[in-house]
């Protein structure tokens, strides 16, 4: 259903082989599920200890954190970029305890697979976009929160005219 290979957006990325219809289990972000406490600690440590490898942790929220940094080929859902048009939408199930990856529209063989990363506003301008969708608001940042960085960012302009 998926392949993975070079991405326009940001290095890999995760790409449909064939039409998938929205809905669809397109795959799950497997990992290790660790405390928050434990996901800082290997981030920080990880980058001490090797600056250069990317650190795959996925937040499920204030406590619980997936940690997919060594799940090799199992997990290909790493690799999906985050986009401001996504065309898919990471859910918790609770009762398999796991993290699902789902088509929220139908998707063309060959798309580009993405989902909201869902991160905040702080540090927004550390988490640049590259998605080149329309509506792209220049960060990655949750769509909910998406309208107040916009009116950040205007407000930024006023006070700092270019030209
Ligand atoms: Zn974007």
């Amino acid at each position: 259903m998926i392949s993975v290979r070079q991405s326009p957006i940001h290095g890999s990325g995760v790409f449909a082989t064939e039409k998938i219809p929205a809905g669809t289990l397109v795959c799950i972000y497997s990992g290790e599920l660790i405390s928050s406490e434990e996901a800082e600690k290997r981030s920080k440590a990880r980058s001490r200890e090797t600056p250069l490898a990317p650190i795959y942790i996925f937040e499920i929220d204030e406590n619980l954190c997936i940690d997919a940094t060594d799940t090799g080929t199992e997990n290909p859902a790493r690799f999906i970029n985050h986009s401001c048009d996504e065309n898919c939408e990471a859910v918790w199930n609770t009762r398999e305890r796991r993290m699902e990856i789902r088509a929220l529209r139908n998707i063309a063989p060959g798309e580009e697979i993405s989902f909201d990363y869902g991160f905040g506003l702080a540090g927004f301008f550390e988490h640049p976009c590259r998605c080149g969708a329309r509506n792209c608001i220049g960060y990655i940042v949750a769509r909910p929160l998406r309208p107040a960085l916009l009116r950040k960012l205007a407000k930024k302009k006023r006070s700092h005219p270019t030209k």
